[in-house]
Protein backbone atom coordinates (compact mmCIF):
# COMPACT_ATOMS: atom_id res chain seq x y z
CA UNK A 1 0.00 0.00 0.00
CA UNK A 2 1.33 3.15 -0.82
CA UNK A 3 0.00 7.08 -0.30
CA UNK A 4 0.11 10.00 -2.80
CA UNK A 5 1.60 12.86 -0.30
CA UNK A 6 1.74 15.16 -3.51
CA UNK A 7 4.00 15.18 -6.85
CA UNK A 8 6.78 12.67 -6.94
CA UNK A 9 6.58 12.23 -3.04
CA UNK A 10 5.50 8.40 -2.28
CA UNK A 11 5.40 6.69 1.11
CA UNK A 12 5.70 3.50 1.05
CA UNK A 13 3.97 1.07 4.44
CA UNK A 14 3.06 -1.88 5.01
CA UNK A 15 0.09 -2.68 7.29
CA UNK A 16 2.48 -4.43 10.00
CA UNK A 17 4.71 -1.56 10.34
CA UNK A 18 0.89 0.95 11.17
CA UNK A 19 0.30 -1.79 13.48
CA UNK A 20 3.52 -1.85 14.98
CA UNK A 21 3.45 1.79 15.56
CA UNK A 22 -0.29 1.66 16.86
CA UNK A 23 1.21 -0.79 19.26
CA UNK A 24 3.95 1.03 20.38
CA UNK A 25 1.74 4.52 20.77
CA UNK A 26 -0.52 1.94 22.97
CA UNK A 27 2.40 0.94 25.16
CA UNK A 28 3.52 3.84 25.55
CA UNK A 29 0.36 5.26 26.63
CA UNK A 30 -0.18 2.42 29.20
CA UNK A 31 3.34 3.06 30.70
CA UNK A 32 3.34 6.71 31.23
CA UNK A 33 0.99 5.61 33.43
CA UNK A 34 2.29 2.39 35.11
CA UNK A 35 3.52 4.59 38.18
CA UNK A 36 0.05 6.13 39.01
CA UNK A 37 -1.48 2.80 38.54
CA UNK A 38 1.32 1.23 40.75
CA UNK A 39 1.98 -1.58 38.12
CA UNK A 40 5.51 -1.55 38.43
CA UNK A 41 6.75 -4.43 40.89
CA UNK A 42 10.64 -5.34 42.12
CA UNK A 43 12.06 -8.15 42.27
CA UNK A 44 15.22 -9.18 43.92
CA UNK A 45 18.41 -11.58 43.32
CA UNK A 46 20.42 -12.69 46.17
CA UNK A 47 24.20 -11.49 46.22
CA UNK A 48 26.79 -13.64 48.01
CA UNK A 49 30.10 -13.01 48.90
CA UNK A 50 32.21 -15.94 47.53
CA UNK A 51 34.80 -15.66 49.78
CA UNK A 52 32.54 -16.43 52.93
CA UNK A 53 29.71 -17.68 51.05
CA UNK A 54 27.28 -15.68 53.07
CA UNK A 55 24.95 -13.51 51.42
CA UNK A 56 25.73 -10.02 51.58
CA UNK A 57 23.15 -7.98 49.13
CA UNK A 58 20.27 -8.18 46.12
CA UNK A 59 19.86 -6.97 42.70
CA UNK A 60 16.35 -5.04 42.14
CA UNK A 61 14.82 -6.10 38.81
CA UNK A 62 12.18 -4.17 38.09
CA UNK A 63 8.91 -5.83 36.25
CA UNK A 64 5.80 -4.09 34.95
CA UNK A 65 2.33 -5.68 35.76
CA UNK A 66 -0.62 -3.84 33.60
CA UNK A 67 -2.70 -6.63 34.63
CA UNK A 68 -2.13 -9.87 36.53
CA UNK A 69 -1.24 -12.35 35.27
CA UNK A 70 1.08 -10.73 33.08
CA UNK A 71 4.35 -9.66 34.01
CA UNK A 72 6.68 -7.85 31.61
CA UNK A 73 9.93 -7.93 31.64
CA UNK A 74 12.33 -5.01 31.27
CA UNK A 75 14.02 -5.61 28.05
CA UNK A 76 11.12 -5.45 26.69
CA UNK A 77 9.68 -1.93 28.24
CA UNK A 78 13.24 0.07 29.42
CA UNK A 79 14.28 0.50 26.20
CA UNK A 80 10.69 2.45 25.15
CA UNK A 81 10.99 3.98 28.79
CA UNK A 82 14.45 5.36 27.49
CA UNK A 83 13.24 6.61 24.12
CA UNK A 84 10.14 8.65 25.55
CA UNK A 85 11.93 10.07 28.70
CA UNK A 86 9.51 8.01 30.80
CA UNK A 87 12.38 6.41 32.01
CA UNK A 88 12.89 9.13 34.69
CA UNK A 89 9.85 8.73 36.50
CA UNK A 90 9.94 4.94 36.66
CA UNK A 91 13.38 5.16 37.88
CA UNK A 92 12.40 7.79 40.52
CA UNK A 93 10.17 5.11 41.55
CA UNK A 94 12.49 2.33 41.57
CA UNK A 95 14.90 3.90 43.75
CA UNK A 96 12.67 4.97 46.04
CA UNK A 97 10.74 1.51 46.34
CA UNK A 98 14.60 0.03 46.29
CA UNK A 99 15.36 1.93 49.37
CA UNK A 100 12.10 1.24 51.66
CA UNK A 101 12.13 -2.29 50.51
CA UNK A 102 16.27 -2.42 52.20
CA UNK A 103 14.83 -0.57 55.18
CA UNK A 104 12.68 -3.54 55.75
CA UNK A 105 15.09 -6.36 55.68
CA UNK A 106 16.20 -8.15 58.51
CA UNK A 107 19.47 -7.55 57.82
CA UNK A 108 21.25 -4.47 56.99
CA UNK A 109 22.41 -5.90 53.23
CA UNK A 110 22.98 -3.39 50.57
CA UNK A 111 20.94 -2.87 47.71
CA UNK A 112 21.72 -2.85 44.48
CA UNK A 113 19.85 -0.16 41.68
CA UNK A 114 20.39 -0.58 37.84
CA UNK A 115 20.58 3.48 36.34
CA UNK A 116 19.67 3.98 32.68
CA UNK A 117 22.45 6.01 30.52
CA UNK A 118 19.81 8.14 29.56
CA UNK A 119 19.77 9.17 33.27
CA UNK A 120 23.65 10.48 32.86
CA UNK A 121 21.97 12.97 29.84
CA UNK A 122 20.88 15.09 32.49
CA UNK A 123 22.20 17.30 35.50
CA UNK A 124 20.37 16.14 38.17
CA UNK A 125 20.86 12.25 39.01
CA UNK A 126 23.22 13.01 42.04
CA UNK A 127 20.71 15.72 43.52
CA UNK A 128 17.53 13.05 42.79
CA UNK A 129 19.86 10.48 44.68
CA UNK A 130 20.33 12.42 47.29
CA UNK A 131 16.59 13.41 47.84
CA UNK A 132 15.92 9.56 47.77
CA UNK A 133 18.39 8.74 50.27
CA UNK A 134 16.97 11.80 52.53
CA UNK A 135 13.23 10.87 52.17
CA UNK A 136 13.72 7.22 52.73
CA UNK A 137 16.62 7.78 55.53
CA UNK A 138 18.56 4.28 53.79
CA UNK A 139 22.23 4.81 54.76
CA UNK A 140 24.40 6.12 51.50
CA UNK A 141 26.52 3.22 51.96
CA UNK A 142 23.95 0.54 51.59
CA UNK A 143 22.99 1.79 48.14
CA UNK A 144 25.17 0.48 44.84
CA UNK A 145 24.42 2.03 41.31
CA UNK A 146 25.04 -0.24 38.53
CA UNK A 147 26.19 1.46 35.60
CA UNK A 148 26.64 -0.38 31.81
CA UNK A 149 30.34 0.79 30.58
CA UNK A 150 29.18 2.32 27.70
CA UNK A 151 27.14 5.14 29.90
CA UNK A 152 30.97 6.39 30.45
CA UNK A 153 32.12 6.60 25.86
CA UNK A 154 29.50 9.80 25.11
CA UNK A 155 30.73 13.02 27.69
CA UNK A 156 33.27 11.32 29.67
CA UNK A 157 33.44 14.91 31.16
CA UNK A 158 30.09 15.23 32.06
CA UNK A 159 29.65 11.79 33.76
CA UNK A 160 33.04 11.96 35.50
CA UNK A 161 31.20 14.75 37.64
CA UNK A 162 28.06 13.31 37.87
CA UNK A 163 30.01 10.01 39.66
CA UNK A 164 32.07 12.26 41.47
CA UNK A 165 28.56 13.91 43.33
CA UNK A 166 27.36 10.37 43.68
CA UNK A 167 30.25 9.22 45.38
CA UNK A 168 30.73 12.20 47.82
CA UNK A 169 27.01 11.47 48.62
CA UNK A 170 28.37 8.05 50.09
CA UNK A 171 26.86 5.01 47.47
CA UNK A 172 28.88 2.71 45.67
CA UNK A 173 29.38 2.99 42.04
CA UNK A 174 30.00 -0.52 39.56
CA UNK A 175 30.43 -0.96 35.96
CA UNK A 176 27.35 -3.88 35.19
CA UNK A 177 27.42 -5.73 31.85
CA UNK A 178 31.64 -5.28 31.92
CA UNK A 179 33.31 -6.79 28.72
CA UNK A 180 30.22 -6.63 26.61
CA UNK A 181 30.75 -2.87 25.49
CA UNK A 182 32.96 -1.39 23.67
CA UNK A 183 34.61 0.26 27.10
CA UNK A 184 38.83 0.39 26.82
CA UNK A 185 40.83 -0.23 30.07
CA UNK A 186 41.46 3.58 30.37
CA UNK A 187 38.26 4.17 31.78
CA UNK A 188 38.34 1.81 34.90
CA UNK A 189 41.34 4.25 35.45
CA UNK A 190 39.18 7.09 34.71
CA UNK A 191 35.82 6.69 36.40
CA UNK A 192 35.60 6.27 40.25
CA UNK A 193 34.22 2.97 40.05
CA UNK A 194 33.89 0.79 43.24
CA UNK A 195 33.18 -2.61 41.79
CA UNK A 196 32.76 -4.23 38.56
CA UNK A 197 30.21 -6.82 36.76
CA UNK A 198 31.00 -9.08 34.56
CA UNK A 199 29.01 -9.77 31.89
CA UNK A 200 26.77 -13.05 32.21
CA UNK A 201 28.07 -14.32 28.62
CA UNK A 202 31.74 -14.95 30.22
CA UNK A 203 29.52 -17.77 32.16
CA UNK A 204 28.63 -19.93 29.09
CA UNK A 205 31.39 -21.74 28.57
CA UNK A 206 33.26 -21.47 31.95
CA UNK A 207 35.06 -22.88 33.56
CA UNK A 208 35.25 -26.15 30.93
CA UNK A 209 36.20 -24.07 28.07
CA UNK A 210 40.47 -23.25 29.13
CA UNK A 211 39.93 -19.86 26.84
CA UNK A 212 36.47 -18.92 29.04
CA UNK A 213 39.02 -19.92 31.98
CA UNK A 214 41.48 -17.78 31.16
CA UNK A 215 39.53 -14.34 30.04
CA UNK A 216 37.20 -14.81 33.31
CA UNK A 217 40.50 -15.12 35.22
CA UNK A 218 42.04 -12.29 33.56
CA UNK A 219 39.19 -10.02 34.17
CA UNK A 220 39.12 -11.07 37.84
CA UNK A 221 43.16 -9.82 38.06
CA UNK A 222 42.63 -6.31 36.16
CA UNK A 223 39.51 -5.82 38.83
CA UNK A 224 42.04 -6.36 41.85
CA UNK A 225 44.83 -4.25 40.03
CA UNK A 226 42.34 -1.33 40.00
CA UNK A 227 41.17 -2.38 43.65
CA UNK A 228 37.42 -3.50 42.43
CA UNK A 229 34.98 -5.60 44.01
CA UNK A 230 34.46 -8.21 41.20
CA UNK A 231 30.96 -10.23 40.98
CA UNK A 232 30.21 -12.87 38.57
CA UNK A 233 26.74 -13.22 37.47
CA UNK A 234 25.09 -15.63 35.57
CA UNK A 235 26.47 -18.14 38.37
CA UNK A 236 24.28 -21.56 37.40
CA UNK A 237 26.02 -24.50 38.27
CA UNK A 238 27.92 -25.54 41.30
CA UNK A 239 30.82 -26.01 39.25
CA UNK A 240 31.14 -22.27 38.38
CA UNK A 241 30.16 -21.40 41.28
CA UNK A 242 33.42 -23.67 43.24
CA UNK A 243 35.89 -22.76 40.84
CA UNK A 244 35.24 -18.73 40.82
CA UNK A 245 35.79 -19.39 44.62
CA UNK A 246 38.99 -21.00 43.79
CA UNK A 247 40.08 -18.23 41.65
CA UNK A 248 38.74 -15.69 44.05
CA UNK A 249 36.46 -13.77 42.53
CA UNK A 250 34.62 -11.52 45.03
CA UNK A 251 31.14 -12.02 44.67
CA UNK A 252 28.28 -14.21 42.92
CA UNK A 253 24.97 -14.02 41.32
CA UNK A 254 22.97 -16.07 39.28
CA UNK A 255 19.89 -18.70 39.06
CA UNK A 256 22.44 -21.60 41.06
CA UNK A 257 22.20 -19.08 43.87
CA UNK A 258 18.81 -17.49 43.88
CA UNK A 259 16.32 -16.22 40.89
CA UNK A 260 15.02 -12.82 41.40
CA UNK A 261 11.65 -13.07 43.66
CA UNK A 262 9.34 -10.60 45.01
CA UNK A 263 10.03 -8.46 47.10
CA UNK A 264 7.84 -10.34 49.87
CA UNK A 265 9.21 -13.51 49.00
CA UNK A 266 12.66 -12.28 49.42
CA UNK A 267 12.24 -10.95 52.93
CA UNK A 268 9.85 -14.50 53.73
CA UNK A 269 13.41 -16.07 52.74
CA UNK A 270 15.66 -14.19 54.98
CA UNK A 271 13.35 -14.24 57.76
CA UNK A 272 12.51 -18.37 57.67
CA UNK A 273 16.57 -19.22 56.68
CA UNK A 274 17.98 -16.41 58.18
CA UNK A 275 21.51 -15.47 57.01
CA UNK A 276 21.91 -17.66 53.74
CA UNK A 277 25.12 -19.31 53.60
CA UNK A 278 26.11 -21.80 50.57
CA UNK A 279 26.93 -25.05 52.41
CA UNK A 280 29.74 -27.11 51.78
CA UNK A 281 28.10 -29.30 49.13
CA UNK A 282 27.43 -26.32 47.23
CA UNK A 283 23.51 -26.11 47.73
CA UNK A 284 22.38 -22.96 48.84
CA UNK A 285 21.56 -23.40 51.83
P1 LIG B 1 21.25 -6.70 34.48
O1 LIG B 1 21.33 -5.51 35.36
O2 LIG B 1 22.52 -7.17 33.88
O3 LIG B 1 20.52 -7.82 35.33
C1 LIG B 1 20.83 -9.20 35.25
C2 LIG B 1 19.82 -9.93 34.42
O4 LIG B 1 20.22 -11.29 34.31
C3 LIG B 1 18.42 -9.98 35.03
O5 LIG B 1 17.46 -10.01 33.98
C4 LIG B 1 18.44 -11.31 35.78
O6 LIG B 1 17.15 -11.85 36.00
C5 LIG B 1 19.23 -12.16 34.82
N1 LIG B 1 19.91 -13.27 35.49
C6 LIG B 1 20.35 -13.34 36.77
N2 LIG B 1 20.96 -14.52 37.02
C7 LIG B 1 20.92 -15.22 35.86
C8 LIG B 1 21.40 -16.54 35.49
O7 LIG B 1 21.99 -17.28 36.28
N3 LIG B 1 21.18 -16.91 34.20
C9 LIG B 1 20.52 -16.10 33.31
N4 LIG B 1 20.35 -16.57 32.07
N5 LIG B 1 20.07 -14.87 33.63
C10 LIG B 1 20.27 -14.43 34.90
P2 LIG B 1 16.18 -9.09 33.96
O8 LIG B 1 15.60 -9.01 35.35
O9 LIG B 1 15.32 -9.52 32.84
O10 LIG B 1 16.78 -7.64 33.65
C11 LIG B 1 17.35 -7.37 32.40
C12 LIG B 1 18.03 -6.03 32.37
O11 LIG B 1 17.06 -4.97 32.50
C13 LIG B 1 19.00 -5.78 33.52
O12 LIG B 1 20.23 -6.41 33.24
C14 LIG B 1 19.10 -4.28 33.52
O13 LIG B 1 20.01 -3.83 32.55
C15 LIG B 1 17.69 -3.87 33.09
N6 LIG B 1 16.94 -3.45 34.30
C16 LIG B 1 16.32 -4.21 35.23
N7 LIG B 1 15.75 -3.45 36.19
C17 LIG B 1 16.04 -2.16 35.86
C18 LIG B 1 15.73 -0.89 36.47
O14 LIG B 1 15.11 -0.77 37.54
N8 LIG B 1 16.19 0.23 35.81
C19 LIG B 1 16.90 0.16 34.65
N9 LIG B 1 17.32 1.30 34.06
N10 LIG B 1 17.21 -1.01 34.07
C20 LIG B 1 16.78 -2.16 34.66
MG1 LIG C 1 22.46 -4.96 36.85
MG1 LIG D 1 24.43 -7.22 34.37
MG1 LIG E 1 22.03 -5.89 31.40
Amino acid sequence: QSKNLGRNRWVFYSPEMSEQLVRRREMERALGQAVVRDELRLFYQPRYSLHSGIMDGAEALLRWQPSPPALVMPDSFIPLAEETGLIIQISDWVLQRACRDALNWPKPFYVSVNISPVEFCRDDLAERVATVLRVTGLPAERLELEITENVTLEKPDKVLRIMQRLKALGVRLTVDDFGSGYASLGYLKTFPFDGLKMDRSYMRDFPHSQQAHSIVNGIIGLGKAFSLVITAEGIENAEQFAELQAIACDEGQGYYLGRPMPAADFIHMLETVGQKQISETGQPG
